[in-house]
């Protein structure tokens, strides 16, 4: 199955008509009302958050894709909000952490299916100081979290690539 937005879209979001082909290689454009629908990439964070001894904490994921897999915390930027802001809300609304300080590291794109239908996305990765690691809790959409070494963690319980990558360098770099 064609999962991309180029298949799926079949009708225009505004006006309802069936005309609304595809315009360029990511674009849909209608030809009754003249809608012009881009299909973007959505911005997403990802916290690294690692205890003194330099383990780096994975989350349990709560909700689909990827129920029950491990990621790191994070999620998709609210429209209007700052990418720094999301790390922070993220943090506060899946564990309870008070983010002191925070580094943009790099980004990386990603896509996945969600109810049929591909995801582009591009994750943000930020090193994050947390105020305090004391009392956290999972909630929100996720399940769990612990605070992995390099060798407690097996990468193929990390689905999404560009998480993957991120965690890749963080250990990579750990022990240059
Ligand atoms: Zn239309």
């Amino acid at each position: 199955m064609n999962t991309h937005p180029l298949k799926v879209l079949k009708y225009c979001p505004k006006c309802g008509s069936t005309a609304f082909n595809k315009s360029g290689d990511r674009s849909l454009k209608c030809a009754a009302c003249g809608f012009h629908f881009f299909i973007n990439s959505a911005a997403a964070v990802a916290a690294l958050v690692t205890d003194e001894s330099g383990k780096l904490m994975l989350v349990t994921r709560g909700v689909e894709p990827n129920y029950g897999k491990l990621d790191l915390p994070g999620g998709f930027i609210d429209p209007l909000e700052s990418a720094e802001d999301a790390v922070k809300r993220e943090l506060k609304e899946e564990l309870g952490v008070e983010v002191k300080s925070l580094k943009y590291l790099g980004s990386a794109p990603n896509e996945y299916v969600f109810s049929a239908y591909t995801v582009f996305t591009l994750d943000m990765a930020f090193q994050v100081t947390a105020d305090s690691l004391e009392h956290l809790k999972p909630m929100d959409d996720i399940l769990d979290y612990k605070f992995y070494s390099e060798e407690e963690l097996d990468y193929d319980d990390i689905p999404a690539p560009s998480i993957k990558g991120f965690v890749i360098d963080y250990f990579k770099k750990l022990k240059a």
